[in-house]
């Protein structure tokens, strides 16, 4: 389900995905299919590490990723949820391809 706001986003961020909604920043970037297709990854990683488990995982594995380089973009670049979805919003086909916790293959 998507939704908009242009409020509660840091610079450079377009678009957050809480499932089961992804929020964008402005509304046209539903029409971006990269985009769309990285937060579907996001909405899938969320569903089998059972939502709650996700987040706790995200934050831990970005506060590790910052302690040791020390910079934010970096640190979130790092995350091996991000490393999948950013590898593979391109691939449309990816979440049909997709294995279980494939994530993983990016830590
Ligand atoms: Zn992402």
């Amino acid at each position: 389900m998507l939704l908009f706001s242009k409020y509660i986003f840091l610079p450079r961020f377009h678009a957050v995905t809480i499932w089961p909604f992804i929020i964008l920043k402005h509304k046209k970037l539903k029409y971006d299919q990269v985009i769309i297709n990285h937060e579907k990854i996001h909405l899938k990683q969320q569903i089998e590490m059972l939502w709650l488990i996700y987040f706790i995982w995200y934050l831990t594995e970005f506060l590790i990723r910052l302690l040791l380089t020390r910079d934010f973009m970096k640190a979130y670049h790092l995350i091996s949820f991000e490393k999948e979805a950013y590898s593979n919003e391109k691939n449309l086909n990816y979440l049909s391809e997709r294995k279980f916790w494939n994530f993983l293959n990016y830590f």
